[in-house]
C-alpha cells in the first residue's frame, strides 16, 4: 500500500481572503518563472488564466491524480479556522457544495467537511482535523479537537502555528492541545517550514521549536511537515533526538531533483535520522504533482551513481509503512514491494518522458 501523507482539498478560506492568500502563495514562483511581471505588483490583468489556482480543490480529481500513478490512500488535511489575519475568513470550506454538509459555507465546519469526505471515500481518504487556539480560545480548540476525534471519527490532528500566529512551544496556547492529543492517543502533524504568504510568523515555522513539545510529551506521535524546509538539517537532528517524531517530505521534494533526493536521504542517515521515520507525501496540488513526485522517490536509486543503493525495503516503508506506523495502521511490506515491481515500468515511462516533455507547473501550495 502506497500512502500520500499530505494533501489539500476543497477551499482554504472564503473569498476575497482566499484569493489574496493564494496569490501571495504563488506570486514569487510565477515571477521567477516569467509568468508574472517582476518589476511591479501584478494586477488583475496579469493574473488572467491563473484563476484555477483559487478554485476549490475537487476530491474526485484528487483521487484520480493519485490512483493513476499507483497511490492507494491519501491523507486529507483540514485547515484551521482563523479570522484575524489579512486573509480574513480562513479555514477549510466547501464552497462548491460537494460534501453534503448542510448550511452555508463556514470555517466553523472545517472538520465536518473533512469527516464527510472520509465517510464518502473510506477506502481512500484518511482525515486529519485542525484546530487553532487563537480562534475562539484554547478551551474551545481543545473541545473541538475532542469532538473531531470522538464524534467525527477523524484520525489525527494537523496544526498551522506560523499561519495562525502562535508558537508551537507556547505553554499556554499550544501545550493544552498537545496534552489533549496525547490523552486521545492520536498522531499530530505540524506545519514547520516556511511559506511565501506574508501575514505569517516565520520564526514559528522553525522545527527546533518542536523539541520542547517532544520532550514534554515523549509518547505523543509528532510529524514535521515539509521536512522543516528550508531548515532541513534542524528537522533531521530533531528527529534523531526523539523516537516518536516523523517527517513528511512534501514541498521539499518539489524543490529537489532525483539526485538531490538521494542526497537528502543520505544526509538524513548522516545526521542520525533513520529512514524509518521519513514519509513520502506531495502537498497536493502543490508545486509538483504525484505523477512525477512518486517515481522520483520510488526509483531514487537510478540517481545513486557509484554510491550505495537505498534498500528497496526502506523505499517501500517511506512510500507507506512509516506513515502507517505513525497512524497506528496495518501495512504490508511484502505486498508493497510486489506493488512497486508492478508499477516500475509505468514510473520509468514517466521519468523518461519528463526529460523531453516536462508536465505543466501548477503551483497551488496551500500549507
Ligand atoms: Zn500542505
Amino acid at each position: 500500500m502506497i500512502i500520500d501523507a499530505h494533501n489539500h482539498v476543497l477551499a482554504a478560506g472564503l473569498y476575497p481572503g482566499y484569493e489574496r492568500f493564494i496569490k501571495e502563495m504563488t506570486m514569487g514562483y510565477f515571477q521567477s518563472h516569467g509568468s508574472l511581471p517582476e518589476d511591479r505588483d501584478p494586477g488583475d490583468e496579469d493574473w488572467k488564466g491563473l484563476e484555477y489556482l483559487w478554485e476549490p480543490i475537487d476530491p474526485d480529481t484528487l483521487i484520480r491524480d493519485h490512483a493513476g500513478v499507483g497511490v492507494d490512500k491519501c491523507t486529507i488535511l483540514a485547515v484551521a479556522p482563523s479570522e484575524y489575519t489579512r486573509y480574513e475568513s480562513r479555514g477549510t470550506v466547501d464552497i462548491a457544495g460537494v460534501t453534503g454538509v448542510e448550511g452555508p459555507p463556514s470555517i466553523d465546519k472545517g472538520n465536518d467537511y473533512i469527516a464527510a469526505l472520509v465517510a464518502k471515500y473510506p477506502e481512500t481518504f484518511i482525515g486529519m482535523s485542525a484546530v487553532n487556539p487563537k480562534f475562539r480560545g484554547v478551551k474551545a480548540a481543545v473541545a473541538e479537537l475532542e469532538r473531531a476525534i470522538t464524534k467525527l471519527q477523524l484520525t489525527g490532528l494537523k496544526l498551522y502555528p506560523m499561519y495562525d500566529h502562535w508558537a508551537p512551544n507556547d505553554r499556554d496556547l499550544a501545550f493544552p492541545i498537545f496534552a489533549k492529543a496525547a490523552e486521545l492517543d492520536i498522531p499530530v502533524m505540524v506545519h514547520l517550514s516556511t511559506t511565501p504568504v506574508g501575514d505569517t510568523v516565520l520564526l514559528y515555522g522553525w522545527p527546533v521549536l518542536l523539541d520542547d513539545v517532544a520532550r514534554a510529551f515523549p509518547n505523543l506521535r509528532l510529524l514535521v511537515c515539509h521536512a522543516g524546509h528550508p531548515w532541513v538539517d534542524e528537522c533531521l537532528v530533531l528527529i534523531s533526538r526523539h523516537r516518536n517524531v516523523y517527517l513528511d517530505m512534501s514541498f521539499l521534494n518539489s524543490t529537489l531533483d532525483q539526485r538531490e533526493t538521494y542526497g537528502f536521504l543520505r544526509r538524513a542517515r548522516q545526521l542520525g535520522c533513520p529512514l524509518s521515520r521519513v514519509c513520502w507525501a506531495t502537498d497536493y496540488p502543490g508545486f509538483e504533482f504525484p505523477e512525477t513526485l512518486l517515481p522520483k522517490l520510488a526509483l531514487v536509486n537510478r540517481a545513486a551513481g557509484d554510491d550505495p543503493l537505498v534498500p528497496q525495503a526502506d523505499i517501500a516503508r517511506m512510500l507507506g509503512g512509516n506513515y502507517a506506523r505513525f497512524l497506528g495502521m496495518d501495512w504490508s511490506q511484502e505486498e508493497t514491494l510486489e506493488q512497486m515491481r508492478g508499477l516500475e515500468e509505468k514510473w520509468t515511462g514517466i521519468l523518461t518522458g519528463r526529460k523531453t516533455n516536462p508536465p505543466p507547473a501548477r503551483p497551488h501550495h496551500t500549507c
